[in-house]
């Protein structure tokens, strides 16, 4: 009964649609809907208004639903402020970096040039993102946002603008659905179509509802809209890219369970930072999950590496293609989750880094702001998991089971 439209296994993977479903429902979902409310999950860095580098910037989408508000200047967790303070002002990257030995994590949003010293110094290469294309315009600047103020739902960003950026994306070359397609390059697409499909269910289920006179009267799930994007039988295999893309970050979140156990999750408020300990323990030792799906992907059977720096490159050309979108929250939303896919393959892939060289002793390391975007990026796919599976129910007439 859980699954009224998917039956059998998730294709390249090893658990059922319903035993997903379930699991998610019913343990995974709930541990994620705590933890990105948390003050440590719910501010993301980022910068918002670099120009695109593919083509003329043609103006942003200038509609109230697809702007974001930034922070107060206070309301920042006064630690991480006073971290980047005391790296900003080192006067030289020797000094950034017996100051950065002091910090917990390294943030990527570090001054281009400092960062490039630090990641130069073997202790801190554990951090280098192979997957995503280095920061190197020192004009940058970057807001912290908070992410629960600025939800993901229906924006009216639409039309020939939308259209081509998504373009961009799946014009990547060899990136494709088909059988003949490279592993890598199939996985990979299945990753965008996935991560595109969850997108697409965030809008649905928050659209801004009408009355006959066009006016707004509430904002909820639009039936008519999740069967043209989501919801209709042709269009299946979006679905399925969404419980893949679900699996794999959560495999990545899994394998990468011995790091994030050791991360300080602090804010400055202690039983906030005690709470989100605590559930991420409870998401890092869930048994269900153990029992129903051991190991939700295997990354070894399906990647065996050879179009790897193919799909790196793809996925950082994605990442500037981010910079193109003309609407200011689904920017924010993109960048965030596709630096949540980067994170993903940097834990799955690890064994080596971009230049075939192994990581070094202490192994993968995780910042900041990589972090927070897996996941709130598994947050947002098992949202979607859990909208698909209740409109599918009322798109066949049904009720629902809570
Ligand atoms: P689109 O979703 O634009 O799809 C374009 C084409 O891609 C389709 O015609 C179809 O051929 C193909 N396609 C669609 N889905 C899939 C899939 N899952 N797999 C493979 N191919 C597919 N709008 C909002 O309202 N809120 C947001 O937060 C938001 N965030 C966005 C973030 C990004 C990065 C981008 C590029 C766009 C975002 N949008 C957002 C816009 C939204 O994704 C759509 O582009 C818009 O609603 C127009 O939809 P559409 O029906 O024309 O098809």
């Amino acid at each position: 009964p859980n699954s009224c439209h998917m039956s059998g296994t998730v294709v390249d993977c090893c658990c059922s649609y319903s035993a997903v479903e379930q699991v998610n429902r019913d343990d995974i979902g709930p541990i994620l809907d705590k933890l990105v409310q948390s003050a440590f999950f719910r501010y993301f860095k980022v910068d918002l208004y670099c120009d695109c580098p593919f083509w003329p910037d043609d103006g942003m989408c200038a509609m109230r639903d697809c702007s974001v508000c930034e922070c107060e200047e206070d309301e920042v967790p006064k630690i991480w402020r006073a971290a980047e303070g005391r790296l900003a002002s080192a006067d030289s990257p020797a000094a950034a970096c017996a100051a950065a030995a002091q910090e917990s994590a390294l943030d990527r949003t570090l001054q281009p040039d400092i960062r490039r010293a630090l990641l130069a110094v073997p202790d801190w290469r554990g951090y280098r993102n192979p997957w995503m294309p280095e920061a190197d315009d020192a004009g940058v600047e970057y807001a912290y946002i908070n992410l629960q103020r600025n939800p993901e739902r229906f924006t009216g960003y639409a039309g020939e603008h939308a259209a081509r950026v998504w373009q961009a994306i799946y014009g990547q070359p060899g990136l494709e659905a088909g059988a003949s397609a490279a592993p890598e390059l199939r996985v990979f697409y299945r990753l965008i179509s996935g991560l595109h499909a969850s997108i697409s269910a965030h809008l649905v289920a928050e659209s801004p509802l009408r009355d006959d006179t066009g006016e707004v009267y509430a904002w909820g799930p639009d039936l008519a809209e999740f069967r043209r994007r989501l919801g209709s039988p042709e269009l299946r295999d979006r679905v399925e890219n969404l419980y893949f893309a679900y699996l794999f970050v959560l495999r990545a979140v899994q394998k990468a369970a011995p790091l994030l156990r050791g991360v300080e999750y602090s804010t400055g408020l202690p039983e906030e930072d005690a709470a989100t300990q605590h559930f991420m323990h409870k998401l890092l030792d869930n048994a269900a999950l153990q029992q129903v799906c051991p190991i939700p992907f295997d990354e070894g059977r399906l990647w065996r590496g050879e179009e790897g720096p193919v799909v790196k490159e793809q996925l950082r050309n994605i990442t500037r293609v981010m910079d193109c979108v003309g609407c200011e929250k689904c920017k924010m939303w993109g960048k965030l989750q596709f630096l949540g896919v980067a994170t993903s393959l940097k834990i799955l892939f690890s064994a080596e880094d971009c230049s075939g060289a192994p990581v070094p002793e202490q192994g993968l390391q995780l910042e900041r702001n990589e972090v927070i975007a897996l996941v709130n990026l598994l947050e947002r796919l098992s949202n979607s998991v859990e909208t698909v599976r209740t409109l599918s129910v009322q798109l066949a007439g049904g009720s629902v089971a809570h």
